[in-house]
């Protein structure tokens, strides 16, 4: 009879330990998932911590079939193989592909998707092996590299057509086509894109906290267990070898952080590095004095819906752009509600700098052995 009632009391306390809802601020999920060429962690806490990690991957998978430039089915695929043919596309292409032309304006052409033909010439497409292409390979592809060129469109079923930017309600037929012999590469926004549609999904499964890191795309949701800002390393450009070799470290909440170095990709030719971001102007790997670039910007700029691409695309462009023409990318980039920057940066220079933009200053500690100068800019 003794024995009954123990096991009576044990079985009540196991069913009443498996009942009990998840704790809010403990339950948590880690998941690890390749796609589009990287390892990408992610890591959600909360009652719905399960639900939402799984749903964040669903997002990626579901990106990276839409925008792989080696699925041949693939709409970015079917797109550069058009031969300047029109063809049809989801509306979060459209979107994409509205959002890259708008960075390639703003910065001029630094940031700019049909550089494909130059990124594949290098090798960087994927598939291929890396090489260095003869000045006459490069001029021939250059006149190729114009994304005023791309053509979109979309159009609700009343055959009204899509204006505005932001989000569109009911199901729109979306169109495109380039120049023949053009090809468009979304390899330095795609990432960014999908931390995006990751914070919707963090919203709508009410997500506390959660660290999300897509190869040098980082969104810091909420703030550690603890109740401390996530730690984010900056990858130490001279050290790319070594893991936990960081330039500094950022102090952050519900923020995008996205970092583009050429140590990130890159070959060696006679005794030459040769790395994956193409400067358009030249056809070149970037040569600009900057071996990285980290934009950091809050996660819930409500101006602005797709900040994590545009974080994105700017890492990219301020990299090819340069220290001097990238602070006054920077500085002339205002979030006219909020009345401050738009975004906040960290520029590692190859002379071994550490630039600070000075909303950042009180978030970043140099790393300690780093042996780099600092400096804020204003
Ligand atoms: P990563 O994708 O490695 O995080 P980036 O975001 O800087 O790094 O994107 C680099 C990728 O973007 C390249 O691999 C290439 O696909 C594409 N790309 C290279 N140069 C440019 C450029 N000037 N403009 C737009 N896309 C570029
Ligand atoms: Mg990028």
């Amino acid at each position: 009879m003794k024995r009954l009632v123990t096991y009576v009391i044990l079985m009540a306390l196991f069913l009443t330990g498996c009942a009990a809802p998840a704790d809010p601020d403990t339950a948590q999920e880690s998941i690890q998932v390749i796609a589009m060429d990287t390892a990408m962690l992610i890591t959600t806490y909360g009652e719905h911590s399960v639900t939402a990690a799984y749903a964040a991957e669903d997002v990626i998978r579901d990106l990276e079939a839409k925008l792989s430039r080696t699925d041949p089915d693939s709409e970015v695929s079917r797109l550069n193989a058009a031969g300047g043919e029109t063809v049809s596309i989801s509306q979060d292409t459209f979107a994409l592909l509205r959002l890259a032309e708008r960075c390639r304006m703003k910065t001029e052409g630094a940031f700019d998707i049909t550089v494909a033909p130059l990124v594949a010439a290098w090798g960087f497409a994927g598939g291929e092996e890396y090489r260095v292409p003869s000045q006459e390979e490069l001029d021939a592809l250059l006149p190729l590299v114009d994304g005023s060129a791309v053509f979109t469109d979309s159009r609700s079923p009343e055959g009204e057509e899509y204006k505005t930017s932001g989000d569109y309600e009911g199901e729109w037929t979306c169109t495109a086509a380039l120049e023949p012999g053009q090809a468009i590469d979304l390899g330095g926004i795609a990432k960014g894109c999908v931390s995006d549609l990751i914070v919707r999904v963090f919203q709508e499964y009410d997500i506390p906290r959660a660290n999300v890191s897509l190869g040098g795309n980082v969104l810091a949701w909420g703030t550690r267990p603890d109740g401390a800002p996530w730690r984010v390393g900056i990858q130490d450009p001279a050290r790319a070898e070594e893991s936990g070799a960081y330039a500094g470290i950022l102090e952050l909440t519900d923020s995008f952080a996205v970092t583009s170095g050429g140590y990130q990709r890159y070959f060696e030719e006679d005794g030459k590095i040769y790395h994956h971001i193409i400067d358009p102007s030249t056809g070149c790997p970037a040569d600009s004095g900057l071996t990285s670039v980290t934009v950091v910007a809050d996660a819930f700029k409500t101006s602005q819906p797709w900040m994590g691409a545009l974080c994105d695309a700017y890492s990219t462009a301020l990299f090819v752009m340069g220290e001097e023409k990238a602070l006054d990318f920077w500085r002339g980039c205002r979030d006219l509600e909020a009345e401050e920057p738009l975004f906040q940066l960290v520029l590692v220079t190859k002379d071994g700098r550490v630039l600070i933009t000075e909303g950042l200053a009180d978030r970043f500690t140099l790393g300690e052995d780093s042996g780099y100068a600092y400096e804020v800019v204003s």
